[in-house]
């Protein structure tokens, strides 16, 4: 197989069809992103359970963080620095950093991704 074929295949096995948090970092759902680095995106919650509510995902596709710590290990802890880089910006220091594993435990969507929670948000409202 040709190198480019190659890479494009595997960045394919990244991503998952159907997947709409894949769908956020194609730009297939447009979206306003809060932060982006090398290999995480974040963007306020469409749904906010708290004043502040933020999540933060790798871009490539892992089902949940146990798969993406086993997988990634170094891409977690990136979620994990733009996750505290973002509570520190937008919140007054008090936030639940969240993720939700498996349908029992409420996750919906089935990418990885970090709640950023908080009642006290920086600018103090
Ligand atoms: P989970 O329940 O899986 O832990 O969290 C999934 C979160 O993703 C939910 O809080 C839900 O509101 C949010 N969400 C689902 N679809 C979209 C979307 O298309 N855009 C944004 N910004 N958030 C979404
Ligand atoms: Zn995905």
């Amino acid at each position: 197989m040709e190198l480019a074929s190659l890479a494009k295949t595997r960045l394919m096995n990244m991503t998952e069809t159907g997947c709409i948090f894949c769908k956020i970092v194609s730009r297939e759902i447009n979206t306003e992103f809060i932060a982006e680095t090398n290999n995480t995106l974040a963007f306020w919650d469409i749904t906010p359970l708290a004043k502040v509510h933020l999540l933060v995902i790798p871009k490539q596709h892992h089902r949940d963080v146990a798969e993406l710590s086993e997988n990634a290990p170094q891409i977690l802890s990136e979620v994990l620095t733009t996750a505290t880089d973002l509570a520190k910006k937008y919140t007054a220091g008090s936030f639940k950093l969240q993720f939700n594993t498996g349908a029992e435990a409420g996750q919906t969507v089935f990418h990885a991704h970090a709640h950023v929670l908080s009642e006290t948000a920086k600018d103090g409202s």
